[in-house]
């Protein structure tokens, strides 16, 4: 393809981007091909010749569309959103060009120095403590993941690293068999804490490193977040078993219900525990993956009292979740950048550079576990700057307000739905209404199973379940970009019309 093809490729591919934005209302939400559809369509070998774009961009319609689940259809209410805008896409487009591995300084001053300036504004729009902005007091800083499962792994090997350089004594002579063999005794006692609503990632991250892991209980009548009691229990009864937890993920807006873990109690019991600045101390991660998104309103982070964190070692939320850039751009804040430099640096001659030996630049290879990586932080400067600190706000108020208007709609038709939490971040999680008083367990969940599978099977609207203490449940998710309130009014009415021939029977 040479450069007159490329205009002309680029130039009708934008109009049937464009084209794609501009019908998905029409479209089904989720894909309905069956599994194994695509090998039917594509020949088994690559083509001998090259094709032509205008025959490649058919099959795009032709092929690959009808296997596409539509996560900016405004009736996408299922999971969370996932993003993407206009501006975020040019940053890809810009970035696919100026392709690099861009893992030092050096690689391209401007990938790393654009992802510093941007990852600090976005501090800064959260209102984070200033301990997690690169200018701050305690050398911390951002970087961009790949996921918050990526963010999570980090900083818990991280935390490991640092828990083993404060715990093991330091007169074992680094490299002898002594410190190996007390390194990995430790090792073998080290925990990692979470609750039974923190995302699967932690665990699976505990899983990777190949340490214990415990979910502490979390219950509705502390509206699923952990608590200070719960936390201190947890800590004791680790302690009686031998266990040192080193590790803890709290979160602000679980998965499956949009709670928020008590910052202020998770401080105390640690504080108890170890207190904060004290070798061994717990390292807490706070992953708000989807609902940090909110912080950009003033009002959600006085209603999270978000400096708390200040106390706490890491923080991670995706943009690409609920904050307009596509995926992937998952922005993972340590409050001292050296904890990462100290676990994840490892030499090889290859990569020795002047500026790095000078110590003057950030090599961000040292803050993550891949080495390459792209240039993203283009995308989130895009969006940033076309949206502007207001216009985010503007969009997340009224994601949150059509989420609140659902919720009032349920609550309208309490004969039919009990709302179970929310609305919260634009989450609403319920079920069917009780047909009558003597109605068991098993006989309400499979009518809320049947009103849930007749809903999706109508492909207007998607939306996904969880089950919450053996009730199964629906969760419906207002915070699609494209999503209007004449979306949620209809998705209220699909649901009403179906409730009501469930409960006929
Ligand atoms: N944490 C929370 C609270 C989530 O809701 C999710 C996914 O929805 C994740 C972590 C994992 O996100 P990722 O796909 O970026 O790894």
């Amino acid at each position: 393809m040479d450069a007159a093809e490329f205009k002309e490729a680029a130039t009708t591919t934008i109009d049937e981007i464009i084209a794609y934005f501009e019908t998905l209302p029409a479209r089904d939400v989720v894909s309905r091909v069956e599994p194994g559809y695509l090998r039917k369509l594509l020949p088994s070998t690559a083509p001998d010749e090259g094709e032509s774009w205008p025959a490649i961009q058919r099959d795009v319609e032709a092929a690959i569309l009808p296997g596409i689940t539509h996560w900016s259809h405004p009736g996408f209410h299922a999971f969370f959103p996932c993003a993407t805008s206009y501006p975020s896409i040019l940053g890809e487009l810009y970035s696919a060009a100026l392709s690099g591995a861009c893992f030092n300084w050096v690689c391209s001053p401007a990938v790393t120095e654009l992802e510093t300036v941007v990852l600090d504004w976005l501090a800064r729009m959260l209102a984070l403590p200033p301990c997690f902005l690169s200018t701050g007091p305690t050398r911390g800083g951002g970087v961009i993941q790949g996921s918050a499962s990526e963010a999570v792994l980090t900083a818990m090997v991280a935390a490991r690293d640092k828990y083993l350089r404060e715990t093991v004594p330091a007169d074992l002579l680094e490299g002898s068999d002594a410190r190996e063999e007390a390194v990995m005794l430790k090792r073998s006692r080290m925990v990692a804490l979470a609750t039974t609503l923190t995302h699967s990632s932690a665990k699976k991250a505990a899983l990777i490193l190949g340490c214990r892991f415990r979910a502490v209980r979390v219950r509705e009548e502390d509206g699923y977040a952990l608590t200070r009691e719960g936390l201190a229990a947890a800590l004791t009864e680790c302690r009686a078993q031998g266990l040192e937890p080193f590790f803890l993920t709290v979160t602000l807006g679980t998965t499956d219900v949009c709670s928020v873990d008590d910052f202020a109690g998770v401080a105390e019991a640690l504080d108890e525990h170890v207190p904060a600045g004290q070798p061994g101390e717990v390292w807490v991660h706070v992953d708000a993956a989807y609902a940090g998104a909110a912080l950009v309103c003033p009002e959600v982070q006085e209603a999270t009292r978000i400096g708390l964190i200040g106390r706490f070692h890491s923080f991670d939320m995706n943009m690409h979740k609920w904050l307009l850039v596509n995926f992937d751009a998952s922005c993972f804040f340590v409050r001292d950048r050296e904890w990462l430099v100290q676990a994840l640096s490892v030499n090889q001659a290859v990569y020795d550079n002047k500026a790095s030996d000078g110590g003057l630049v950030t090599d961000y290879r040292e803050w993550q576990i891949p080495l390459g990586r792209r240039f993203r932080s283009l995308k989130i400067w895009f969006v940033l700057r076309s949206y502007g600190v207001k216009g985010l706000q503007e969009y997340i108020r009224r994601t949150i307000k059509m989420g609140e208007d659902f919720a009032e709609a349920l609550r309208a038709r309490s004969d039919l739905f009990d709302i179970i939490t929310g609305p919260s971040f634009a989450l609403t999680v319920f079920r069917l209404a009780a047909k009558s008083e003597g109605a068991s367990l098993e006989e309400r969940n499979a009518l809320t199973k049947k009103l849930y599978d007749a809903v999706n099977a109508m492909g207007k609207i998607w939306v996904t379940s969880t089950e919450l203490d053996g009730r199964f449940a629906i969760r419906l998710m207002t915070g699609v970009r494209t999503t209007q309130k004449e979306h949620v009014d209809a998705a209220v009415k699909i649901l009403v019309e179906v409730a009501e021939e469930v409960m006929r029977g």
